[in-house]
């Protein structure tokens, strides 16, 4: 039997871009159910993240004209990643497989026949990779390279590449469900997730209508806690500062000591130097243990799984 797939896509004042979103998702899912590859029973899931315009009476109008979308309303606006999570949570209830996807149409419609192949050959997870970044500005392709890397050296796991555009089972959504976490970095967390997953790449066009609602102050922010929600190495980093400042005011006393036994030192000097690299580095090191300590709790308050069973041959 053909799986039941829905859509979710957050909107954030998108009235500009739906009309041209909905008739294209519309064209591709009739496709998909003709040829057999998804149930009759899918839909399209708008998710309004408290837009201000006319975005929730287009997505009830187009509700009422057609079975195939179907809509959320969220109290207030609460951003991309919660808008997105509020869908996800909301259609594993209702479907077998998920695909999440960006109102403005830059994520390529026709990638979603590959998702569904790579479904087939049993992955549970499968990201949708831009092939290039052409549509980019040179900016944008500069900063975006840079993050990926910190990213790498903060220990955090993520597809080059990847955005939102996923397609998530239903098993994998009961365990991203599993994750309790308030600051959500979900290209960050469904690789915690795991299982089999594959990649299927496509071209990421420009936005259809419309303007990004991604001004740069909300993608730092978002960059930020990409880092601070799934590692603790910047505290480490303090940490190891604070050892460094110590060692080199252990190696500044060798120095004096030395010197002052040759007989060549500048009276007092010595003294407060020292004791400024030391003092310093003995109180980074401090924070930097503190740190440690709170960024365990930090860890423990989010109450992650701590495993999630793949396979199970008793079942
Ligand atoms: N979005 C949202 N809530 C927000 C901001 C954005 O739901 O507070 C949605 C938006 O409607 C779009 C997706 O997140 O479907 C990605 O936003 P956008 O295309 O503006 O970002 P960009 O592609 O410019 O990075
Ligand atoms: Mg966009």
């Amino acid at each position: 039997m053909a799986e039941i797939l829905y859509i979710v896509i957050p909107c954030y004042n998108e009235e500009a871009v739906l009309p041209i979103t909905s008739k294209a998702l519309k064209e591709k899912i009739e496709q998909l159910i003709a040829g057999g590859k998804i149930s009759s029973a899918s839909r399209v899931m708008f998710v309004d993240d408290g837009s201000k315009d006319k975005t929730w009476e287009l997505i009830e109008s187009l509700h009422s004209s057609d079975d195939l979308f179907v809509g959320i309303k969220l109290s207030r606006n609460r951003g991309h990643q919660n808008a997105l999570l509020a869908g996800l949570m909301t259609a594993k209830g209702r479907a077998d497989i998920v695909i999440s996807m960006d109102a403005d149409l830059q994520d390529d419609v026709n990638a979603i026949d590959g998702f569904l192949e790579k479904r087939n050959e049993g992955c549970e997870i499968v990201y949708g990779v831009r092939s290039s970044r052409a549509s980019d500005t040179k900016f944008k392709k500069f900063t975006a390279q840079g993050y990926y890397k910190v990213l790498e050296k903060m220990g955090v796991e993520i597809t080059y590449n990847h955005a939102d555009y996923r397609l998530m089972s239903k098993r994998a959504l009961e365990a991203l469900s599993e994750f309790k976490e308030v600051n959500l970095f979900l290209r960050g967390l469904v690789h915690l997730v795991g299982f089999k997953t594959g990649v299927v790449e496509y071209e990421r066009s420009k936005r259809a209508a419309g303007e990004s609602k991604y001004p740069l102050k909300k993608m730092l922010s978002f960059a930020f806690e990409g880092i601070t929600s799934l590692s603790v190495k910047p505290i480490r980093f303090i940490t190891f500062l604070g050892v460094l400042l110590f060692g080199v005011s252990i190696a500044m006393l060798i120095y004096f000591l030395v010197t002052y036994f040759l007989g060549k030192t500048v009276q007092g000097w010595a003294t407060i130097v020292i004791s400024i690299w030391g003092i310093g580095g003995l109180q980074l090191l401090a924070i930097g243990i503190i740190g440690e300590y709170i960024g365990k709790i930090y860890l423990e308050t989010k109450a992650r799984p701590k495993f999630i069973i793949d396979k199970d041959l008793e079942e």
